[in-house]
């Protein structure tokens, strides 16, 4: 990955409804890199967990905004899901598999593992005035393997 040939940013309220909307507007923004079917599906998957944690988490009184910066490359993606919520003081507890501070509400605690097993790299910040951002990075391997002269008619 080199320089982004597109990036765009977006900013919504953080309620459930957006979660469906963010996945959906990440993944047509990805589109025009090629990635494949299955890293789109993945992508989708990740920014779903990273949304829906700064809705489920980080506003437990007053609701804020989440912002998805997204800078998309020939080969890869890096996307930022940043909140100005609450926070993690612990991110290495957090990132556990089956760690939530809400298992009465059907939380598995098992986020940040989708994330990390979906993405190629998965960055977890505590921000320096409020909240949490998450950094998530894929890379297209099809369009490595294309860039390199490979193919199977090649
Ligand atoms: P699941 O994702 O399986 O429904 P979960 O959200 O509890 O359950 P993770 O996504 O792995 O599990 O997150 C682990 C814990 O990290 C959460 O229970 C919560 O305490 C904390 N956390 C995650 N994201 C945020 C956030 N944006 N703001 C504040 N706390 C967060
Ligand atoms: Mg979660």
């Amino acid at each position: 990955m080199k320089q982004p040939i597109n990036e765009m940013e977006i900013t919504f309220k953080a309620i459930s409804v957006n979660e469906s909307f963010a996945r959906a507007c990440v993944a047509a923004f990805c589109v025009q890199a090629e990635p494949s079917l299955d890293e789109i599906t993945d992508i989708k998957t990740a920014v779903s967990e990273a949304v829906t944690n700064s809705v489920v988490h980080a506003y437990p009184k007053k609701i804020g905004n989440v912002t998805i910066t997204v800078h998309l490359f020939e080969d890869g993606v890096s996307i930022w899901v940043a909140d100005k919520g609450i926070g993690i003081t612990n991110i290495e507890k957090a990132r556990e598999p089956f760690y939530t501070t809400k298992p009465n509400e059907e939380r598995s605690g098992m986020g940040f593992t989708v994330m990390e097993s979906f993405m190629d790299n998965t960055e977890v910040f505590v921000n320096e005035n409020k909240g949490l951002t998450v950094k998530l990075e894929k890379f297209f391997k099809r369009n490595q393997f294309a860039a390199s002269g490979g193919g199977f008619n090649a």
